[in-house]
């Protein structure tokens, strides 16, 4: 049995002020439930594993391996919002990339968009983005988005929306529906995976791969497959309705981008192109009544799921980092990216710092690939050995590990 304290305990700590709502008085103490933000992947990791509940042998239905291609992390709230207030892009823009280089993006963007019109080849959503799960891919998991498919949408949204070459903050404000279109499917994924892991948990027994067995993949290419319908139908309703996702963009910019959806959703493979019924959300009861059951064909009624509605909230909804990814050697073309560069770590820099500054040990428990080190009161941090930049997956570990906000403070301070 693992000793997966972090996850089950309670926090006591001092009363400084007039406990908020969530907490509960006990004598001078208050004692609250750490919120899911505290969650360390780490943690979810090490548990998952030490229940036999994950499988380090991926499926080759859920995406490709990442060591293929250099990845870029992009939070998608930490990108610009487009609001009245906002000034205009400049030299300076704080999120990297000059006008130059914004003006040829879009020069690039508006010659693809007069191409004559074609949807993006039928292939699946999932061939131009794809989500690791954590079950099958350890500290790897995540939102992966290949950059030229970004771009690809963002001239389709432009051929919609007309006029001549976009000026840099029209540019901006395409690439981020663009990228906002593909993190929004992937992300009702990670909303899978977290619901099948709090079942995990709650029951101590597998859920996630054994859904994936005997549902996900028997169904995959058929109409049938509820998790790919519903995160199409989740692409469409969060752009249009959340300010996180369309980020404030001009009006004629996200119709453009919902019109593009319209147009799309229904020409993409069984399955994904069910996303726009409107009928869909009546099916989400099923979809967590097959994971909960690993069966096609569960029998607890889809109703039961209104009683229990939060639990497919996704563990790391705040923060979900996507990574942008190029083919190995390439550089990205997109400013935003560019400014990450700098997050590029090697295992040699994290190892110095770790074991100088913050007294971890090597436990010699590691096998030739990867080493372990330990650091009492705090998370074990397993590195892979040799690598020139590490995953950002890895660094997300690291930083957590080390009470770093993100992976840029960690590599500030590398
Ligand atoms: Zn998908």
């Amino acid at each position: 049995m693992p000793t997966s304290a972090a996850l089950s305990r309670t926090i006591v700590e001092p009363c400084k002020s007039h406990p908020p709502n969530r907490q509960h008085s006990l004598g001078p103490f208050v004692v609250s439930i750490p919120s899911i933000a505290n969650l360390s992947h780490f943690t979810l990791i090490e548990t998952l594993d030490a229940y036999g509940f994950t499988n380090r042998a991926p499926s080759p239905w859920r995406g490709e391996e990442p060591d293929d291609w250099d990845a870029y992390p992009v939070e998608i709230g930490d990108l610009p919002d487009f609001g009245r207030d906002r000034a205009p892009v400049d030299n300076n823009d704080a999120f990297g990339g000059s006008l130059g280089a914004w003006d040829s993006l879009g020069d690039r963007i508006f010659g693809q968009s007069r191409k004559p019109e074609r949807l993006p080849p039928p292939g699946a959503v999932d061939a131009l983005a794809w989500y690791l799960p954590f079950h099958c891919y350890g500290p790897d998991w995540g939102i992966y988005i290949k950059e030229d498919e970004v771009l690809n949408l963002a001239a389709h949204v432009k051929s919609r929306l007309g006029g001549g070459p976009p000026k840099p903050d029209e540019t901006q404000q395409l690439c981020r529906v663009a990228l906002s279109i593909l993190y929004l499917h992937e992300a009702f994924h990670h909303k899978i995976e977290s619901f099948a892991t709090r079942l995990e948990i709650s029951r101590l027994s597998a859920v996630y791969l054994r859904y994936d067995e005997h549902v996900f993949r028997p169904l995959l290419g058929t109409d049938s497959v509820l998790e790919e319908a519903l995160a199409c139908f989740e692409m469409h309703l969060r752009l249009r309705t959340e300010k996180s996702f369309h980020g404030n963009v001009r009006a004629d910019i996200k119709e453009a981008a919902l019109s593009f959806l319209t147009d799309w959703i229904p020409y993409l493979p069984p399955g994904y192109r069910r996303g726009l019924d409107r009928h869909l959300p009546r099916e989400l009861g099923v979809l967590m009544s097959q994971v909960a059951e690993g069966r096609v064909t569960p029998s607890q009624s889809p109703n039961d799921w209104n009683i229990a509605s939060h639990m497919i909230r996704g563990l790391f909804n705040q923060g979900l980092v996507a990574h942008v990814v190029v083919p190995v050697g390439t550089k990205p073309t997109i400013p935003w990216l560019d400014a990450a560069r700098y997050l590029s770590i090697s295992t040699r820099k994290v190892e110095r710092h770790i074991t100088k500054d913050f007294g971890y040990v090597d436990t010699g428990r590691g096998k030739g690939s990867h080493r372990h080190y330990h650091c009492i009161g705090r998370d074990p941090i397993t590195l892979p050995s040799n690598r020139e930049s590490l995953s950002p997956g890895v660094q997300r570990q690291v930083a957590s590990a080390l009470g770093y906000k993100n992976i840029r403070e960690l590599a500030s301070k590398c």
